[in-house]
């Protein structure tokens, strides 16, 4: 095995409790350990206490950091959302439809970070359906205060070029990139994920670690 650097995120990692993934929870954080990892965010869709078994079950994985978030859906494309705990999750986040720019602005505020994920699209080319273009989504192009994007998703890995499209525009940008599997099942977990400078051990952790920017996407 190769020798590791740094410290390993899958910062994009859904299980059962999103609804639409079959995934066994402790299959997950198996997975996670087998594949090397250092740690994992389970972001379940538009719930932030969809995960919350999850913190029970880490008291079996003590090798692993087990973080939570939430994946939300904006105007501006999902988002991946850092650092909220549950109280301020309540009075903010729950069952409501967001405007991105909003939702940057109101976590930054309580201390978290949102971040666009996979914000890319593919670029239309009427009448040629082969070799398709890609490009950055255009709605997160306009948003201000910015922290970082997700560059490198796992679901994108047959096509790299997006992760460098997502990484010239965050260089451009002087924005940060991360990288998460977005798996649904474990066997996706790892497949691509974040590579931090020092440990990340908590939420508040976290969220110092995504604003410092010094840190990378990975695949494998
Ligand atoms: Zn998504
Ligand atoms: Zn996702």
């Amino acid at each position: 095995m190769a020798k590791k650097h740094g410290f390993r995120i899958d910062l994009h990692v859904h299980s059962v409790f999103s609804g639409e993934s079959l995934a066994d929870p402790r299959d997950i954080l198996e997975a996670a350990i087998e594949k090397g990892l250092d740690g994992i965010c389970v972001t379940e869709h538009q719930s932030l206490y969809a995960s919350r078994p999850f913190d029970e079950l880490k008291k079996d994985y003590p090798s692993l950091v087990v973080l939570r978030g939430v994946e939300l859906s904006t105007d501006a494309g999902h988002m991946l959302v850092y650092g909220i705990d549950d109280a301020e999750w309540n009075d903010w986040g729950k069952d409501r439809s967001v405007n991105g720019q909003e939702l940057i602005d109101r976590v930054r505020k309580l201390g978290g970070v949102a971040i666009p994920a996979h914000p890319w699209q593919v670029v239309p080319s009427p009448g040629n359906q082969e070799g398709l273009q890609f490009t950055v989504d255009e709605r997160i192009t306009i948003l201000d205060n910015l922290t970082a994007i997700e560059a490198c998703n796992g679901k994108q890995l047959g096509h790299p070029v997006i992760c460098e499209i997502l990484g010239a525009f965050a260089k451009q940008r002087g924005i940060g990139r991360i990288g998460g599997s977005d798996a649904h099942v474990p066997e996706n977990v790892g497949n691509a994920y974040t590579v931090f400078r020092t440990p990340v051990c908590s939420p508040r952790e976290l969220v110092r670690a995504i604003l410092s920017k010094t840190y990378y996407p990975q695949t494998s």
